[in-house]
């Protein structure tokens, strides 16, 4: 094989169509159901196994083996992890962003897609209430925009200089629900902060950050050494979709003077929608902003937006000179490398781009929407079914419930819902996950699929119950 093979326009060509074809015969028996599992699920051995021994036959075989032994997340009966089922547009934006690979970390290296960025963030800082003060930019997912985000906080509002003197004594903390995504934690803990510098805020009943705890935390705090700088507010949790009352953070956050983050990397794509936009009601009033569009957006992943209310705070986060990259000083939007933690990072503003201009932004109301309002349809099958006990009402697409056999322990029955999750996930008719609550294991589904039905979830709920009288 050669150089010039590898790079052959006209093999491209051929084999693009192919592929091409190849996924959108995925893309119908996804969305039908009927001919593909939602998984054919392989232990991690054996699949190491057979991609170790793995006979090449050509590409496409390839790519066909590779489709089947992938989690389908386009199944109609995929309603675990909150992973989008990629646009079909978006996707080919990928594909682009794949060929095209500017790099993005400099103008130079991405001039359509710098600009493009800046035009992505401007529309999603608008839809969140912000003003043309804010500004923000796109990051590899979540989990690295909440850390970016925070590493702006403490610069903001630390009065120690960490980036260059590091903690000398001072010992620095952040509140957060107790029920926030793992990344908070993590983020906390690279930014050296331990374990005493994550405060944990109890939550209620509905798994929102309860509040009015937050004056006596904050009080055991200081008398305790530490200095919060900032709070974090989730909307939505990622167990249960529940959202933090912001409007009752971000007055606590004012009067303290605190930085407030919301990890909105699920949730905050409410405040596209007229009928949910409630839920994230004071998301306006925070300093930062974390929005996964690869969650309810419908892109592929990972695509994340930071947005800060004041945009010039994103240009403080890394004081670091990089001047072979750029001239020293200056606040340009189109540097974006300046602001975000990669270097090199994927073309993602136009798998954002496309969808908007080619659908219009109504697109992302109608797909929230219906996995929002679909939830609570799913609430209702399951309260009206005796063998099942439901979670939190869902405020999200996200919904956890259990099946309850009342001559059983809580051992037993713990047991019974992880067995039966297992046995799903085996079985490849539905793929959902599982999580625990208040000591309890409930199933957990996340309703990411616009071609779902309450019928569907019908059977789902029969299967479980099926599931339920067979030997574990
Ligand atoms: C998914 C999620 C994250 C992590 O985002 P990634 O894009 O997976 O890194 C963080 N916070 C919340 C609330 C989430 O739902």
């Amino acid at each position: 094989m050669s150089l010039e093979q590898v790079y052959d326009p006209e093999s491209f060509r051929e084999l693009g169509h192919q592929i091409v074809d190849q996924l959108a015969d995925y893309l119908k028996d996804a969305k039908d159901g009927t001919n593909i599992p939602v998984v054919e699920w392989h232990d991690p051995e054996d699949n190491l196994k057979y991609w170790s021994e793995y006979k090449l036959e050509n590409a496409l075989s390839l790519f066909d083996d590779i489709i089947a032994r992938s989690m389908h997340v386009h199944h109609k009966t995929f309603m675990g992890h909150q992973v989008a089922p990629a646009s079909p547009l978006s996707a080919l934006a990928g594909l682009v962003s794949s060929i095209m690979s500017n790099g993005m970390a400099v103008y130079e290296m991405g001039p359509s897609s710098s600009a493009i960025e800046k035009v992505v963030t401007t529309k999603l800082a608008r839809a969140m209430g912000y003003t043309d003060q804010s500004d923000g930019f796109l990051t590899s997912g979540g989990t690295l925009a909440n850390l970016t985000a925070l590493l702006t906080a403490r610069s903001k509002i630390a009065d120690l200089d960490v980036w260059n003197q590091g903690h000398e004594n001072q010992k620095l903390a952040v509140m957060v629900s107790s029920e926030a995504h793992y990344c908070i934690d993590r983020a906390a803990r690279i930014m050296g902060l331990g374990s005493e510098g994550i405060l944990k805020i109890p939550v209620n009943g509905s798994f929102q950050m309860r509040t009015e705890t937050l004056e006596d935390e904050l009080v055991k705090a200081s008398k305790g050494g530490l200095k919060v700088f900032a709070i974090i507010g989730s909307a939505c949790t990622t167990s249960t979709g529940s959202y933090d009352n912001l409007n009752e953070i971000a007055d606590f956050a004012e009067k303290h003077g605190l930085w407030l983050h919301v990890d909105g990397a699920h949730g905050a794509a409410a405040a596209l929608t007229t009928r949910f936009r409630h839920l994230v009601d004071g998301i306006e009033r925070a300093d930062s902003i974390t929005l996964d569009c690869h969650k309810m957006l419908m892109t592929p992943s990972v695509t994340t937006a930071l947005l800060f209310k004041n945009g010039r705070d994103s240009y403080q986060t890394f004081h670091q000179r990089a001047e072979y990259l750029w001239e020293d000083g200056n606040e340009e939007w189109f540097n974006l490398g300046k602001r975000t933690f990669e270097c090199t990072k994927l073309m993602m503003s136009i798998k954002f781009f496309c969808l908007e201009r080619v659908y219009g932004i109504e697109i992302f109301d109608e797909y929230v929407s219906r996995q929002y309002e679909l939830a609570r349809q799913f609430a209702e099958l399951i309260s009206s079914r005796r063998q099942f006990h439901l979670g939190p009402q869902p405020e999200s697409n996200i919904v956890c419930f259990r099946l309850v056999h009342s001559d059983q322990n809580e051992e037993e029955n713990n047991h019974l819902n992880s067995s039966i999750r297992e046995r799903l996930l085996r079985k490849g008719d539905f793929y959902i996950v599982q999580t625990k609550l208040g000591g309890q294991v409930f199933l957990r589904t996340t309703l990411m699929n616009p071609f779902t039905t309450v019928d569907d979830l019908g059977n789902l709920l029969d299967e479980i119950e099926v599931l339920a009288q067979e030997p574990a």
